[in-house]
């Protein structure tokens, strides 16, 4: 066998010898005490960092480059003195460069969109398949899910990790897939009645899409339907949508986070207790950083997270920038799991707008659009002109029986709420409810053609 294979099978037997996912020792993973569980983080990053040194000649090339040998990790503090991976060094190893495992002991392919040029082409072994689903159905039996419920699955099915990884979690569980995948509302409504869906993963914007169009179409879920829950990822949203949609469909929303990068859904979710997601800190490190600076921040503060895989076999990642703002949160969760909980996501470093010289996030003018009553589920920001915003937003489907004079105060008092958290006033506009274009997969939220 050639020397770097030799060493790929020795990293994949460490790894299968001590990588039992519900257990470690005799503890269970969820609940294994902080000490037990550096230990066994240290243990993985080592095996790691001498995979990739062995196999992959990108992280070659940067260990070379900072003097860093693998026998130099001798704590979890070491961590730093590895290279970052950003996104554009996946592009410019596509397709595939980073490839740990021998082109034959791959399983899978995953794709991350990108808005430009070469998408990020990510490989999956069969145990890291196995793993993705195993982090997924943690996450669902975490908030009660069991093998009696049922699934339909409304993510966009294909390249896009959303929908596979959750389909064969909630398989782990026992559950009933139904592989719907996301729009066509009447069908989405007929299989939720004929077969008592009971449980449903989708986006914020559509999940906001589909309560309209249940209230449309005189259907009470709670009355109607046998839905309880709804994870809800892929994109940011806030704590107001969160109402609106548990509201709009009478279920429990339970935010979930992931990246095609870490495996893709199953990252971090969030517990009963609805406050932060358990990020699954047995199969990645975490470490949030100040985006300019790259230095760590300080305990609690927001910053990008940086996550480095310690499971991964056919893809592994050092010190991955997801680009993604959030922070940890310090105290531990009643819920007793002590795997660190992550704030809510506001949105990627590079969604931040400038707006007349102001830092903006689509986030913030979310907020305060969702929380006003008599305004819709919809909204786009449009950025024209010299630096001009206007933030169009649909009524509510009663808001819109309105006298123009009221619509027109609603429409000042919004602008001057925008004001206060932005800091720019921007225009806005009231369109009719169901006028703005829905999204089926990803909210594209923000329209930039200013001529600056
Ligand atoms: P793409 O990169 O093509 O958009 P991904 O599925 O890899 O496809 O997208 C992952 C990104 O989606 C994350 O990096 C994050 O920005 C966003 N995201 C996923 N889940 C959430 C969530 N719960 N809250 C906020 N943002 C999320
Ligand atoms: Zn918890």
């Amino acid at each position: 066998m050639p020397r770097a294979f030799a060493g790929a099978a020795r990293f994949l037997r460490s790894v299968h010898d001590d990588r039992q996912t519900t257990m470690f020792r005799d503890q269970a993973i969820e609940t294994i005490r902080r000490s037990e569980l550096e230990r066994l983080q240290l243990k993985r990053l080592q095996d790691t960092v001498r995979c990739v040194a062995e196999r992959v000649p990108f992280y070659q090339q940067k260990f070379a480059e900072l003097g860093v040998k693998p026998e130099d990790i001798r704590s979890l503090a070491d961590l730093r003195r590895l290279p970052f991976t950003s996104s554009a060094d996946l592009r410019a190893n596509y397709p595939t460069g980073l490839l740990a495992v021998p082109y034959d002991d791959t399983l899978r392919l995953h794709t991350s969109s990108g808005t430009t040029g070469k998408p990020k082409a990510l490989f999956f072994s069969r145990q890291d398949v196995d793993n993705a689903a195993e982090l997924c159905a943690r996450s669902f039996v975490m908030t009660g899910v069991t093998k009696k419920d049922v699934f339909q699955n409304m993510m966009t099915y294909g390249m896009f990790t959303g929908a596979l990884v959750t389909h064969y979690g909630a398989e782990k569980v026992g559950c009933l897939v139904i592989p719907a995948g996301p729009g066509n509302s009447e069908r989405q409504l007929m299989l939720m009645q004929d077969f008592r869906t009971t449980f449903i993963h989708l986006t914020p914007s559509y999940a906001l899409y589909l309560a309209t169009f249940l209230e449309k179409h005189g259907v009470d879920p709670r009355r109607d339907l046998a839905l309880r829950k709804a994870f809800v990822g892929a994109e940011p949203y806030t704590e107001e949508t969160r109402r609106k949609i548990e509201q709009g469909l009478g279920l429990d929303v339970y935010n979930s986070y992931g990246l095609s990068e870490m495996n893709g859904p199953g990252v971090a979710f969030e517990c009963g207790q609805k406050h932060g997601l358990h990020l699954w800190e047995d199969h990645f490190l975490i470490e949030i950083i100040d985006p300019q600076t790259c230095e760590p921040v300080r305990d609690g503060e927001a910053g990008e997270l940086v996550m480095t895989t310690l499971c991964r076999e056919a893809m592994p990642l050092l010190r991955y920038r997801t680009r993604d703002i959030t922070s940890i949160i310090t105290t531990p969760c009643p819920c007793g799991r002590t795997h660190r909980r992550l704030n809510r996501i506001t949105g990627r470093s590079d969604d931040m707008l400038i707006v007349r010289g102001v830092n903006i996030y689509p986030q913030q003018i979310e907020r305060v659009l969702m929380a006003q009553s008599g305004v819709g589920r919809n909204y786009l920001i449009a950025l024209e002109g010299l630096d001009e915003m206007t933030v169009k937003v649909e009524l509510a489907e009663a808001g819109f029986e309105g006298q123009v004079e009221q619509l027109m105060k609603l429409q000042n008092h919004l602008a001057e709420k925008l004001r206060a958290e932005i800091l720019v006033k921007p225009q806005v506009q009231f369109l009719p409810p169901g006028s703005l274009p829905v999204s089926e997969g990803k909210a594209k939220r923000v329209i930039d053609n200013r001529k600056l």
